[in-house]
């Protein structure tokens, strides 16, 4: 999840919003502001409801991120690094470094987002009991009250990738001491919810309204997916354990010197090549960047005999070069370039390898089939 918008450190976690927060914080203002608040307290000035709309959407987005400092604080405090939080559409992202080493762990690092946010929704029907403040604050407090304790149930449902399927995931951890049958319970888990909350939007829809039933699927759908990519990226993970980059690659990579023209590098590799990009070489060997197939095949005829490899040569990003004994499952992360490569293997100073996304499928499916076994 990138952050648009840097709001600074928390305990050393970088803290960010990304833009649809902005979205969202508007839409709950505006409804608070137009229809929640003069519903329950009628008869006060425009300005007064707004007021209390804008401080009531703060204090909301101030509740998202407390469930989300939860996690990270409760993971930190257990030794895992916590990369960045950001909150988005749909609440927060708490960015781990690495899986939980223990479904101990896990269940304490999943399970502190939602209490935190029950508990959030007690102090706020505390406060909404207790203080003898304006009716107006009160009806803010109990809506707030409402929101965090729909977000502390919903996000305890059994399915990956709410905080319950990882609830569930370090139950089953547990139990079976089996990361596979974990990764699969809390995918059905969130695969079952998904639908079940498609099901139950349509139903919405045809029954009551087609707005509340419009949310339901929406988020339904998105579950279905997110589980569905969480267990290919589980699977291959647990069946990359070990295989580093160097079993996947395609070695020796064929490179392209960077002073022949196009016509001359077609005919004497890139026409007979399987590869997809290649390495730019300068005279001492040094890599110099990178030229796709696509951008070699883009180039009008009439430019081949005089165009030079190094006019097309693109730089290679510093995040896109591996090393060949480095965990091949780091691959998964990778943005692929143009010309379908996910990264360069180097090795001093030497480009060893190239692995593509071709490469990539195959070791995702090998990973699959050795899980399987
Ligand atoms: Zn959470």
């Amino acid at each position: 999840m990138k952050q648009s918008l840097r709001l600074g450190r928390v305990a050393g976690v970088p803290v960010g919003v990304h833009w649809s927060v902005l979205v969202i914080a508007v839409l709950i203002g505006v409804s608070l502001g137009s229809v929640v608040l003069p519903e329950a307290v009628p008869g006060r000035p425009a300005a007064l409801y707004a007021v209390t709309a804008a401080v009531t959407a703060v204090l909301f987005l101030g509740s998202l991120l407390a469930h989300e400092l939860a996690h990270a604080l409760v993971a930190r405090w257990r030794g895992l690094e916590v990369r960045s939080i950001t909150l988005w559409l749909l609440g927060g992202v708490a960015e781990l470094e690495d899986e939980a080493p223990t479904p101990r762990h896990e269940l304490e690092t999943a399970a502190a987002g939602p209490l935190t946010s029950l508990a959030c929704a007690v102090l706020s029907f505390a406060a909404a009991v207790l203080l003898p403040g304006p009716d107006l604050a009160v009806a803010a407090l109990t809506w707030l009250a409402l929101m965090n304790a729909l977000l502390g149930v919903f996000n305890l449902l059994p399915g990956a990738p709410l905080d319950g399927g990882r609830v569930l995931h370090a139950l089953v951890w547990r139990a079976t001491r089996s990361r596979a049958k974990a990764d699969r319970a809390a995918a059905i888990g969130g695969q079952t919810l998904g639908w079940a909350l498609i099901a139950f939007g349509v139903v919405e829809i045809f029954v009551l309204s087609w707005t509340g039933g419009l949310w339901m699927l929406l988020i339904g759908w998105f579950l279905v997916g997110a589980a569905r990519s969480e267990l290919v990226a589980a699977t291959a993970r647990h069946g990359l354990g070990g295989v580093p980059v160097r079993e996947v690659m395609t070695a020796p990579p064929e490179v392209a010197p960077a002073w022949l023209t196009v016509a001359a590098f077609a005919a004497r590799t890139a026409l007979h090549s399987h590869q997809t990009a290649f390495v730019v070489i300068d005279f001492e060997g040094r890599p110099i960047g990178y030229v796709s197939l696509d951008a070699l095949a883009a180039l009008p005829p009439g430019f081949r005999g005089t165009t030079r490899i190094s006019d097309l040569a693109r730089p290679v990003p510093p995040e896109n070069v591996v090393g060949p004994d480095e965990e091949a499952s780091i691959l998964l992360t990778k943005r692929p370039l143009p010309g379908q490569v996910v990264a360069f293997v180097a090795d001093g100073g030497h480009v060893v390898g190239l692995v593509t996304a071709a490469d990539l499928g195959r070791m995702l499916r090998q990973a699959m089939l050795r899980q399987a076994a």
